[in-house]
């Protein structure tokens, strides 16, 4: 192979998914198999990469200040559903069951991993909630030790006046599992079957 080939496959390698023979069968397919695909995939990933980041508010993704979701008035900005990545938003909105907003949080606590409220996109949910005028959060967060390590912490720091309603959904989801591979209608129970927290 040559030098660049090498360096193509190496980062598509550092892919979530792929290991060495996948992105060896990626870049044999673009550069030889179907090369005229190449441009647009290299524009689209320019374009990604100059135009998509993170909304302001909930840590969706976005293309302006706010994401779709955020800046949807139609939608109920007092109830807020925490979810731990992006993924997991997608899976609960094409479920259709959730008419509020998200807040990202990009990973979940974990003291053995060394990961801290401020490594995550947590700050922000608790100044969300006292400057906008959240009623509940809805803890769409995993069934495992990190999940409700997190659930505790949020429930804590809530603000007291005036006070937010913390609901966790549980049912429904396997134990140990996430959001991100249940189906819809687990994940419309799970959030029709939400239990208090507090
Ligand atoms: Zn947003």
């Amino acid at each position: 192979m040559t030098p660049a080939f090498e360096k193509l496959q190496q980062h598509l390698k550092q892919l979530p998914g792929l290991g060495y023979r996948s992105s060896e069968r990626i870049a044999l397919h673009l550069l030889v198999e179907k090369p005229a695909r190449l441009p647009a995939l290299v524009a689209a990933l320019e374009e990604a990469a100059k135009s998509v980041r993170r909304c302001s508010r909930c840590g969706n993704l976005a293309e302006g200040e706010l994401c779709g979701i955020c800046a949807d008035e139609r939608r109920d900005h007092g109830l807020v559903c925490v979810v731990e990545h992006v993924p997991d938003l997608v899976a609960i909105e094409r479920s259709g069951a959730f008419r509020g907003v998200y807040h990202v949080l990009h990973g979940k606590l974990s003291p053995i991993r060394g990961i801290a409220p401020a490594d995550l996109n947590l700050p922000s949910l608790l100044e969300r909630i006292s400057a906008a005028g959240v009623r509940e959060l809805i803890l769409a967060l995993s069934n495992d030790v990190e999940g409700e390590a997190t659930c505790h912490y949020l429930t804590e720091h809530l603000p007291k006046d005036p006070p937010v309603t913390a609901t966790r959904i549980g049912f429904g989801l396997p134990s140990g599992g996430g959001v991100l591979y249940a189906d819809s209608v687990t994940l419309k129970s799970a959030l029709e079957g939400r239990r208090s927290y507090l």
